[in-house]
């Protein structure tokens, strides 16, 4: 089933048409790599196993079996299987095995911006290159329990000035061309607030050339430089808009439009994809260790479809293209959670200056979370790490050196839509800036969405 949007991009029907969604799903896991597709049922009974601790035995024994030994043999990490056993921790888990409700979307968004505002403190920890020195100046401020996230030291930066862009154009509900004009003149007009916030190049560059209302006027020129993670740090609400399984053809066409009115490279506008994915994978309660894989090998095969079938830049993107998934793959085959299950494989020593270390081998050129495939992969990693750890969560995804708001405004709205507002400190959030329009744009996405 199509999601409705799609209907509006008659182009990549016929070609999706042409080479057949059935081909689409041919293209997901080897069966030597993932049972998942044989049995689409094993990834919530696993998740269950790990929860619950008890046996129920799932639909599918025998590969759910394999999945059920790996876990107890070495659930996620050392430190969430010491938490399971907390009461607080094992309630916040069992809200994240409730449905995703509007106060789950509306967390989504809030935190969110106060990942961004705590991992930017106004420039300051953004350009900061060291998680330790972050993490020390945290201990001087008291810690993340005393910190009130609001104005003037605590602005939101660009990424969620645009994140709200973005779900405010989404809100509207209009579809198709009509909603990326819709967007493109939100991004134009959210530049308009940009001071001290500090867009990245790609961003200002691409919002520069977009010419809402005219005719392909949300289209700007291929940019071999457009890799950065300003697609991927504003479209996590797209995954909010189309958080169904059987919407994520619409869900990819979004995020590849949206993604490269700035960000034409396909590192770049993958980035978007992620992030959006990632949100919507959340949604369906989908354990996180199978995200990379569906990003790999159903998200981005549907992406370049639907790139071909769109009839533009199409031979740049395709040289491009495999940086993003080669460095994907590279990351699940370094987590051990290429086939969807783990064990997750942790380095022996994971702490702030090995993140540090770590996260740079994950980048493009040294500054982590900066492009569009480590910002959602750092995000990933602190989620994978974090558990429902609102703390741990914010020193993996949002104190660390480099892009640590764009890396934790992705990884904050994926832990809201799992674990919704608990443990969290109301000052981190609580007169967070544009809080009433983040809180807003998440109940009117929730309305269109369910
Ligand atoms: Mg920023």
């Amino acid at each position: 089933m199509i999601g409705p949007v799609l209907t509006h991009f008659q182009g990549v029907i016929l070609s999706l048409s042409g080479s057949g969604l059935e081909s689409n799903k041919s293209v997901g896991a080897p069966s030597d790599r993932c049972c998942l597709q044989a049995c689409p049922r094993l990834s919530w009974e696993t998740e269950r196993i790990l929860t619950r601790q008890d046996k129920t035995q799932p639909s599918c024994p025998e590969g759910a079996s394999r999945a059920a030994q790996s876990h107890f043999a070495a659930p996620v990490s050392s430190y969430v299987r010491d938490r399971l056993v907390k009461p607080e921790v094992r309630d916040r888990r069992a809200a994240m095995d409730r449905s995703a409700t509007v106060e789950h979307y509306k967390a989504a968004m809030l935190l969110s911006g106060a990942g961004d505002a705590l991992g930017y403190r106004n420039q300051l920890w953004e350009y900061n290159e060291s998680g330790p020195a972050i993490h020390q100046e945290l201990k001087e401020l008291g810690g993340l329990k005393s910190i009130k996230a609001e104005l003037p030291d605590w602005p939101v930066s660009d990424d969620t000035v645009l994140h709200l862009a973005t779900a405010e154009g989404l809100a509207t509900g209009k579809m198709g061309e009509e909603l990326l004009h819709e967007v493109a003149a939100r991004y134009v007009k959210g530049m308009k607030d940009m001071d001290g916030r500090k867009p990245g190049p790609s961003s200002i560059l691409g919002v520069s050339l977009l010419k809402p209302g005219e005719e392909e006027g949300f289209r700007v020129p291929y940019n071999s430089e457009g890799t950065g993670c300003g697609a991927a740090m504003r479209s996590m609400c797209i995954g909010l808009r189309y958080p169904k399984p059987d919407q994520l053809l619409s869900l990819v066409a979004v995020a590849v439009e949206t993604g490269r009115m700035t960000h034409p490279h396909p590192t770049g506008f993958l980035g978007a994809v992620a992030a959006a994915l990632f949100t919507s994978y959340a949604v369906q309660r989908r354990p996180i260790t199978t995200w990379g894989l569906g990003l790999v090998n159903e998200a981005c095969p549907i992406a370049k479809t639907f790139v071909r079938g769109r009839g533009f830049a199409i031979e740049e993107a395709e040289r491009d293209w495999g940086y993003f998934c080669d460095k994907w793959q590279w990351y699940l085959d370094l987590r051990g959670i290429s086939n969807g299950v783990g064990p997750v494989i942790w380095p022996s020593s994971y702490d702030p200056a090995g993140r540090d270390s770590a996260y740079k081998t994950f980048s493009l050129s040294g500054w982590a979370g900066r492009s569009g495939h480590d910002a959602p992969m750092i995000a990933l990693d602190a989620l994978l790490g974090a558990g429902s750890d609102w703390e741990e969560l914010m020193s993996r995804a949002g104190f660390h050196g480099g892009d640590s708001d764009s890396t934790a405004v992705i990884a904050c709205c994926c832990w809201g839509l799992l674990y919704g507002r608990q443990g969290v400190p109301e000052g981190n959030y609580s007169n967070l800036e544009y809080r009433e329009r983040l809180e807003r744009s998440a109940e009117q996405l929730y309305a269109l969405s369910h």
